[in-house]
């Protein structure tokens, strides 16, 4: 029988001195879930919290959210708490792919299930793990920027060194890559990882490579908005903006605003509804011992993850619209003022 089986029981029994910890679960037709995102001051994240609240609550679920705000201790800390106020299941952004182990495992004693949201948390045994599919973004990313420069100096900006996400991007993008820089088509002048995917740290990455390269860059591979957006302004105070093609991810406003402003040449669409919404049915499932249906597996380094993995949508000039007819936006935020 599990811990947290074993705690209720304990509790019900009036055995509830047992001298371990029976934090007070809810009951199973109304979960609490805790939500640890790794920061909301990021646009993305606030989205993926409101859309996930709503779905969570129509459940029947609670749901206690907090933001590290970019900080790995304050998740573990935040984590801790939650478990200590007895969730039934995390679900998690983590800030730092590698360390949850400990809180994981702690997690697990106390009968709470964990499911990897968005980004997979490494060495650690977590239940579940929800995702859209990373490769193909990068993959994505990449072929969006060949598909207007075949040829020519690549700089490929990276994401977090911290999150598995940017490395899995890095490999989407490089099989793209990898063929046209053996043929000799495509030469890569620079490669670097931008740390918390700051915009302020990729542009001036961006201008010490500009500088490096004597202006000399066709494409960015930006592998998300926030750092296509650094590496856009760092263009433009070259009068580049617009002639380097920038890739890049999210869909957030203003990078969808760039494409249409033609700044930026593609960004990835990935419906954060459908996300949220899946990932609220799985972390109920879980705690209510539901199975849910898997259609994918991810090695994490301690196990093979049961994984869903949801398809992301690549967005040119010519196909931005479909976020304003799919809601994600109205006309007047993307071409309004
Ligand atoms: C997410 C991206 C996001 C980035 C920065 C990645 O793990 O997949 O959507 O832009 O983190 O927050």
């Amino acid at each position: 029988m599990k811990l947290k089986n074993l705690c209720a029981l304990a509790l019900s029994c009036g055995l509830g001195m047992l001298g371990f910890a029976a934090p007070a679960h809810a009951d199973k037709a109304h979960p609490l879930i805790g939500f640890s995102i790794d920061d909301m001051r990021l646009e993305r994240w606030a989205r993926d919290r409101d859309f996930f609240n709503a779905a969570a609550t129509k459940l029947g679920a609670k749901v206690l959210v907090q933001s590290a705000n970019g900080s790995e201790e304050r998740q573990v800390a935040q984590i801790e708490n939650m478990i200590s106020r007895g969730v039934d299941v995390l679900v998690i952004v983590p800030q730092n792919s590698k360390v949850l182990g400990n809180v994981i495992a702690e997690a697990h004693r106390n009968g709470v299930k964990v499911l990897s949201y968005d980004r997979l948390i490494l060495d650690a045994d977590i239940d579940a793990y929800i995702s859209f599919d990373n490769l193909k973004v990068g993959q994505m990313q990449a072929q969006g920027l060949v598909d207007v420069k075949p040829k020519g100096n690549y700089f490929l900006l990276g994401g977090a060194p911290t999150d598995n996400n940017a490395k899995v991007l890095r490999q989407g993008q490089m099989q793209v890559l990898k063929p046209l820089i053996d043929k000799g088509d495509i030469k890569v002048v620079g490669d670097q990882w931008v740390p918390d995917w700051s915009p302020a740290k990729a542009l001036s990455i961006i201008e010490d490579a500009l500088t490096a390269n004597a202006n000399r860059i066709d494409a960015v591979v930006a592998s998300n908005d926030a750092i296509a957006g650094g590496a856009v302004q760092a263009l433009a105070a070259q009068r580049l903006a617009g002639k380097v093609a920038v890739s890049g991810q999210d869909a957030d406003l203003a990078g969808v605003k760039r494409v249409v402003a033609g700044t930026q040449t593609m960004t990835v669409y990935k419906p954060l509804d459908q996300l949220a919404t899946q990932a609220a049915g799985l972390a109920v499932g879980l705690a209510t011992g539901k199975t849910p249906v898997y259609n994918a597996h991810y090695e994490n380094g301690k196990k093979s993850v049961n994984t869903i993995l949801l398809q992301p949508i690549d967005l040119t000039r010519a196909k931005v619209d479909k976020v304003i007819s799919d809601g994600f936006y109205t006309h007047q935020q993307v071409y309004g003022n």
